[in-house]
């Protein structure tokens, strides 16, 4: 039993976003089906439908910054009632039973997860489709509750920018005084920025916008540099603990590791279209770790909301209706997004 849903997709690779129906399985006893407010738009939501990242499967409707309010719920169901405020990030099933699963790395389950679009259900035959939609049904278990206090837009995001940020910011122990780097100043910058600083690291902003230097500031940066002025990496030698990388285009990582000092470490997590070049020595002189992290599995990205609110920590929106996303994702890849655009799903 399934029924239809309106949505927005991209019917080709490349092609501007349009109108379209989709189809959502009736709730079981395990769903919840979530009447979606808001979605944040990622940018590899951009990469997705322009089939930057390999196959991909069209009609696509992305969208994996998804909130909204639960209006059904299966009997087995105990997280989540009616009328509740629900997240729901980049995956929405995995075995549950593999080594990641049971660690709470679902995203990285072995058999494979079910990403929340441009993806298959665990059946492998039902196509996914994301939250640039009214509505969705998703186990429950694959769900977020999004604690009170926190504004609704604002934290959409959080399930994709903010988990994809604090997770390595976690893993490689940022806390009180760590020097950290955020390079690139967009949606994950941004809360990279927001993140670090509430965990009490020294926070530099880096980087190509001039423009943005009064905002990084402005979000918990205590020093902005600007990494397209002539001498700026030869200044910043040996500076940082820990950079976080969220650049979304090809850049120099060599030029980025001579940044950090002896035994620091850089985690990508911005993944351009095309491959890398490393030169060996950019991490053997000095034992520096180059690393990359996937977003958050379910404990933690909970872990990461409970955070936030405590915090007092969400996104800078600029709140579209879907109409604006085909002009949203041209403003995003001229770096103009102050710093997440999220669509308010109610709104023409
Ligand atoms: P975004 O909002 O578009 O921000 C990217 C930022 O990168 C820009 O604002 C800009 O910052 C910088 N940038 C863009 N073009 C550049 C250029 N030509 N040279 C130097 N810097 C440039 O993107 P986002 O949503 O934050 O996503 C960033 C990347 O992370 C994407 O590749 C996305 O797919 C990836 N991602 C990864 C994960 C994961 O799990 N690892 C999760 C989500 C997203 P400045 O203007 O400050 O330089
Ligand atoms: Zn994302």
């Amino acid at each position: 039993m399934s029924h239809s849903v309106d949505a927005w997709a991209a019917p080709t690779a490349k092609a501007p976003l349009a109108p379209h129906n989709i189809s959502r399985r009736e709730p079981g006893e395990d769903d919840v089906r979530i009447e979606i407010l808001f979605c944040g738009v990622c940018h590899s939501d951009i990469h997705q439908v322009r089939g930057e990242w390999g196959d991909a499967a069209f009609p696509m409707v992305p969208g994996h910054e998804i909130l909204g309010r639960v209006t059904n719920v299966g009997s087995r169901v105990t997280k989540l009632k009616t009328g509740d405020i629900a997240g729901v990030g980049c995956f929405v099933d995995s075995c549950g039973t593999c080594d990641p699963c049971k660690r709470g790395r679902e995203q990285f389950c072995i058999p494979g997860a079910a990403f929340t679009y441009n993806s298959t259900e665990m059946d492998r035959k039902t196509q996914t489709y994301g939250g640039y939609s009214k509505e969705i049904v998703v186990k429950e278990r694959y769900t977020l509750k999004v604690p009170a206090g926190l504004d609704l837009a604002a934290a959409a995001p959080l399930l994709c920018a903010g988990i994809t940020t604090y997770s390595p910011l976690r893993e490689w122990k940022c806390a009180a005084g760590t020097r950290v780097g955020v390079v690139g100043l967009g949606g994950l910058g941004h809360m990279a920025v927001k993140i670090a600083n509430a965990m009490g690291a020294e926070v530099t902003m880096l980087s190509q916008s001039r423009s943005k230097e009064a905002d990084a500031r402005r979000l918990g940066a205590h020093a902005f540099e600007l990494t397209s002025e002539k001498g700026a990496f030869k200044k910043l030698a040996g500076r940082f603990d820990l950079l976080i990388d969220t650049i979304s285009v090809p850049h120099d990582l060599d030029a980025h590791l001579d940044l950090l000092r002896t035994e620091g470490a850089m985690v990508v997590v911005g993944v351009p279209p095309t491959p890398y070049t490393l030169k060996a020595m950019s991490v053997i002189f000095g034992n520096k770790k180059l690393a990359g992290s996937m977003i958050g599995g379910i404990a933690e990205t909970q872990e990461m909301l409970d955070f936030c609110a405590a915090k007092k920590i969400a996104a800078d929106v600029e709140v579209i209706p879907i109409a604006k996303i085909n002009e949203a994702y041209e403003r995003m890849l001229k770096s103009d997004v102050r710093y997440r655009f999220v669509i308010d799903l109610a709104r023409e």
